[in-house]
């Protein structure tokens, strides 16, 4: 299964009620736990048999991730005119990629399609594709900073 996502925002505004009821039909804890206080340390899903609301939780906070990387797309632009400015120079390079490290960890798991595992035996995956548009800068901070490890 394929879902396309034209807007990360409008799409977590339009389905955040779907994601409140999902949360309280899985047995899956920690979703709610997550939504209370947003903690950043999430651990796989223990879920024997997921069912279809512990997915589209997962759904919904792999994408709130990226919503998240997007709120601080000033900074990426700015970082990535930053970088135009010193190519070529190593010393320069390397200062940089220190600086930004934080916004380059953060988004090293961006990927531009989100796969999430439905089912362990068989292996069973569904696809949530990202608007390339949107998160362009976001595609290209990450090629740029891991290029340089
Ligand atoms: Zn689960």
């Amino acid at each position: 299964m394929i879902t396309e996502i034209s807007s990360i925002q409008d799409w977590l505004k339009a389905n955040y009620y779907k994601f409140s009821s999902s949360i309280k039909e899985t047995e899956c804890y920690k979703w709610s736990r997550w939504n209370k206080d947003q903690s950043t340390h999430m651990f796989p899903c223990v879920c024997q048999t997921r069912n279809d609301d512990c997915i589209f939780a997962e759904m919904y906070y792999r994408v709130w991730q990226v919503g998240q990387l997007l709120e601080q797309k000033d900074k990426l632009v700015n970082a990535l005119l930053e970088y135009e400015n010193r190519k070529g120079d190593k010393g320069l390079l390397k200062q940089w990629f220190y600086n930004h490290r934080n916004l380059g960890e953060g988004i090293l798991s961006l990927e531009e399609s989100i796969k999430i595992a439905t089912r362990k035996e068989p292996y069973v995956t569904m696809e949530v594709v990202l608007p390339k548009e949107e998160i362009k800068h976001l595609s290209k901070f990450k090629e740029v900073y891991w290029s340089l490890v």
